[in-house]
């Protein structure tokens, strides 16, 4: 062959709630793990659904994961040896991530990133088009939408209170395709603003340290 392999790259898996980034992603670390790499997990502590020390999905399929809640934490706790570096729920982690992440492809690491990109309101979520923009490769998944069954690429917020932070499934949010989703009154960037007013919470950033 020709064609000349140099190793440590970007994958981006993205789309709405329930389309699969989460299974996705365990299906790819899954298979590092059996090609013997040395892979590490990593997901927002903030993201408590199911279990804090696992990425799990909503078919509850599971796998380890390591909660942070900076960057820098996954500086900290990175392992020398590391050939394989996964990231769930990235919507959620801070900018540093970001360089973060070219650094280590840049050494040779695959870094594998799964995140949505929209929000509740549509708008694209925190440093995903970042990610998306640096990526070598994306995968833009899509869901079932539940009004019609086509295509989904929205998670729509279907109650109406809940908290600032509502990191939920199914009883807060639905998959829905662009013609059934319904834009919500307050945009996510009036809620952040001033979340007191707000009728349709969002998640914020990542508080610092
Ligand atoms: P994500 O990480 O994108 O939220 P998950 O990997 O956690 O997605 O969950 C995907 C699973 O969710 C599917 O395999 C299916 O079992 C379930 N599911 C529930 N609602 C839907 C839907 N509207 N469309 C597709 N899958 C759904
Ligand atoms: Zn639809």
């Amino acid at each position: 062959m020709f064609v000349h392999q140099r190793n440590g790259s970007i994958e981006v898996i993205c789309g709405p709630m329930f389309s699969g980034k989460s299974e996705e992603l365990i299906r790819r670390v899954k298979r590092a793990f059996i090609a013997r790499q040395t892979v590490q997990v990593f997901k927002p502590a903030m993201d408590d659904r199911y279990d804090s020390h696992a990425v799990a999905s909503h078919s509850l399929q599971k796998m380890d994961a390591i909660p942070i809640r900076h960057s820098r934490e996954i500086r900290d706790l990175l392992d020398p040896a590391v050939e394989v570096v996964a990231l769930d729920e990235a919507q959620f982690m801070d900018e540093g991530v970001v360089d973060l992440a070219e650094e280590l492809a840049d050494r040779g690491v695959r870094v594998i990133v799964a995140g949505l990109d929209q929000d509740f309101a549509a708008a694209p979520f925190g440093i995903m088009p970042a990610f998306l923009a640096k990526a070598e490769f994306v995968s833009k998944l899509q869901a079932i939408c539940m009004v019609c069954g086509a295509a989904a690429n929205r998670s729509q917020r279907t109650i109406r209170s809940g908290g600032l932070v509502l990191v939920g499934a199914a009883e807060a949010y639905e998959a829905r395709c662009r013609h059934c989703y319904e834009k919500p009154v307050a945009t996510a960037k009036a809620l952040l603003q001033d979340p007191e007013e707000a009728s349709m919470p969002f998640p914020p950033k990542l508080a610092e340290g």
